[in-house]
């Protein structure tokens, strides 16, 4: 990787840290709600039009950057420069970050495949065939394909019979990517009770099993704790999609008890995921940083539901990176074959 191009990295994972940081703390001033919209935008354009930063640095036109303003100009001029930006450092002070001693070393270029994607087979904005065009396209050698289950009605979530139309499609849809393998399964809801929103001989049939809190977030902990190792202990689930179900600035995740149901998950071989969807950033680097030391394996995914989102992975490495996570323990570096999907 050149040396821009570690700018770059650098520069976006800062920017990362900057935003989840005042998203966390955006509940009451408008003046941060509005510097986090700013950082974000800011991020955004950086990691998908990947200016020449070093050049625009010495003609001094780091503004021309759509998105990026006087201040934020300082800050990757700092960046740029020094490698680091006071700001930065202060903000994560500020807000008790781990000092960066330990991150592991993540590359999206070793990133063989995204598990949890969604088409227009329930809420998503594309076709299976775009998304699948999408992930060929990045490289990717395996795209999940995870639809909704029925529950969510408002989404039009799949039950068994839509799901064997589905699999029609897709034999049709992977004879047109060269190169990818398409995996059909499913974002199966965690019911109030634990029990999943399909039935079991439904769920053993498919290649990935996401189950994932999406409703009732606010039980108590004791009947969370209940609901979550339930899940976990479902001989058909592979991960436990963004599993506190946090939308930071405006829906803190659910409550449990996170080393009892992290630990199960290690022992099961179930993996939690790091949702690397900006609204949802579930895990979040700390608590993936506790189920790693508690064991855990994980799946690091988009939640893409258009293939542009795809671009949520690479600005998300940070997550993974900043819990310290190796790289043996993340499934998406895995090849197909070794992708132990189903168990
Ligand atoms: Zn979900
Ligand atoms: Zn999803």
């Amino acid at each position: 990787m050149g040396v821009l191009a570690q700018l770059d990295e650098q520069r976006v994972d800062q920017l990362g840290d900057r935003v989840s940081q005042l998203r966390l703390r955006r509940s009451q001033d408008p003046k941060e709600r509005f510097r986090a919209k700013a950082f974000s935008a800011a991020a955004w354009s950086l990691a998908l039009q990947r200016p020449d930063l070093a050049e625009l640095h010495r003609a001094e036109k780091l503004t021309s950057i759509e998105g990026v303003g006087e201040g934020i100009a300082r800050v990757l001029s700092d960046v740029i420069q020094t490698g680091a930006s006071r700001y930065l450092n202060r903000l994560r002070e500020l807000s008790k970050q781990p000092e960066r001693g330990d991150e592991s070393d993540l590359d999206f270029d070793d990133y063989r495949g995204d598990i949890h994607s969604h088409t227009n087979w329930s809420d998503g904005r594309a076709t299976m065939l775009e998304m699948a065009r999408g992930a060929q396209a990045l490289g990717y050698s395996y795209l999940g394909i995870t639809d909704h289950s029925p529950r969510i009605t408002v989404v039009h979530g799949l039950n068994a019979e839509r799901l064997v139309a589905q699999s029609r499609e897709m034999a049709d849809v992977q004879s047109q990517v060269d190169g990818m393998t398409l995996l059909q399964g499913i974002e199966v809801d965690i019911l109030e009770d634990g029990s999943l929103d399909l039935p079991d001989a439904v769920l053993e049939i498919l290649d990935v099993v996401i189950a994932s809190p999406h409703v009732k977030l606010r039980q108590e902990p004791a009947a969370m704790t209940e609901r979550m190792m339930r899940a976990v202990s479902h001989p058909h689930v592979d991960v436990i999609g963004h599993p506190t179900g946090r939308r930071p600035g405006s829906r803190e995740g659910a409550s449990y008890d996170f080393e009892l149901v992290f630990r199960e998950a290690a022992k099961r071989g179930v993996a939690l995921e790091i949702d690397c969807d900006p609204a949802r950033m579930d895990l979040s680097p700390e608590m993936a940083r506790l189920a790693y030391e508690y064991g855990c394996n994980f799946a690091i995914d988009a939640d893409a539901h258009a293939p542009a989102e795809f671009a949520y992975v690479p600005m998300a490495l940070w997550m993974a990176r900043r819990a310290g996570i190796a790289r043996d323990r993340i499934l998406n570096f895995r090849s197909p074959d070794e992708l132990t999907m189903t168990r």
